[in-house]
C-alpha cells in the first residue's frame, strides 16, 4: 500500500526568515494530518530555518538539487552528506527547470540519484515531456528514455527507495494541468516500465507523483486516480492555505 506524498517545491522563493514563517504556519495547520506524507523543499538557504520550524511535526524536509560528488572543488554546489546533515530526507532531482535552464543531462541525473541513495536520501526524480513532444505523440518515447537513463544500474532495493514525479513540462507554472486521465495514463506507462526494468513488486512500491499546476481546485480529482500517488506542487506550495488544502485533499 503506497501512502500518498504531497511535496512542495518552493523553487527560488522565500528568504531565510520568510521560509521560517511559512514552515511555521504549515506546522500549525498540518500537525494533525495523517495518512499522507508531507515534504517541503525550500531553497538551500532556508533549510536550516525550516528544519527548526518543523521540529516535532509530521512535515519532512527536502532539497531541490544536489551535486553527485561528496565533496571537492565544485564552487556553488551542495552534496548529499551536506543535505543529510542539514536534516533532509528527500531531494528533488532532474526537475525540468534544471534540465532546461541549467542543461542538466540524463547522465547527471543518474549520478545524482546514485549519490542520494548512497547517503540515504530519497530522490524525487522528475520526468516529463515538452509540449511539442506531446503534440508529436512522443510522450512515451521521451518518458521511457528519461526513466531508463535515470535508473541505469540501480538495484531493485535502490529503485524501491525512489519517488517519481511525472511533470509534463507544458503544465509547470503555466496554469495548464494534465487531465486526470492524461496523467493517469502516463503514470500507468511509467509503472509498467518500472515493472519491466525491475519487478512488479518493486514497481508497486514506488510512489508516482503528478506535478504541473496542481491547485486546491484540481488536486482532489487528480489524486483520486488509481495511479496518482501524490503531487509535486510548485506555485501553490508557497501559500500555506492552498498547500494545506492540497494536503487535505489527499487524505
Ligand atoms: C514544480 O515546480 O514542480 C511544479 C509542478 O510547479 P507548478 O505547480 O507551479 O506548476
Amino acid at each position: 500500500m503506497r501512502i500518498s506524498i504531497i511535496a512542495g517545491n518552493w523553487k527560488m522563493y522565500k528568504t531565510e526568515e520568510e521560509a521560517f514563517l511559512l514552515a511555521s504556519d504549515l506546522k500549525r495547520r498540518l500537525n494533525d494530518v495523517a495518512g499522507v506524507k508531507v515534504i517541503i523543499c525550500p531553497p538551500f538557504t532556508g533549510l536550516s530555518s525550516v528544519k527548526k520550524a518543523i521540529e516535532n511535526s509530521p512535515i519532512l524536509l527536502g532539497a531541490q538539487n544536489m551535486h553527485w560528488e561528496e565533496k571537492g572543488a565544485y564552487t556553488g554546489e551542495i552534496s548529499s552528506p551536506m543535505l543529510l546533515t542539514a536534516g533532509c530526507k528527500y531531494v528533488i532531482i532532474g526537475h525540468s527547470e534544471r534540465r532546461n535552464l541549467f542543461f542538466e543531462t540524463d547522465d547527471a541525473v543518474n549520478l545524482k540519484i546514485k549519490s542520494a541513495l548512497k547517503f540515504n536520501l530519497s530522490p524525487i526524480i522528475c520526468l516529463g515531456e515538452k509540449l511539442d513532444q506531446r503534440e508529436a505523440n512522443k510522450t512515451e518515447e521521451v518518458v521511457e528514455n528519461q526513466l531508463r537513463r535515470a535508473f541505469k544500474d540501480l538495484s531493485v532495493q535502490e529503485a524501491e527507495k525512489t519517488v517519481i514525479a511525472y511533470e509534463p513540462v507544458w503544465a509547470i507554472g503555466t496554469g495548464k494541468t494534465a487531465t486526470p486521465q492524461q496523467a493517469n495514463e502516463a503514470h500507468l506507462f511509467i509503472r509498467e516500465l518500472l515493472s519491466s526494468e525491475f519487478s512488479r513488486e518493486c514497481a508497486e512500491k514506488i510512489n508516482i507523483l503528478y506535478g504541473g499546476s496542481v491547485k486546491p481546485e484540481n488536486s482532489r480529482e487528480l489524486l483520486k486516480m488509481s495511479e496518482i500517488d501524490g503531487a509535486l506542487v510548485g506555485g501553490a506550495s508557497l501559500d500555506a492555505e492552498s498547500f494545506e488544502k492540497i494536503v487535505r485533499s489527499a487524505t
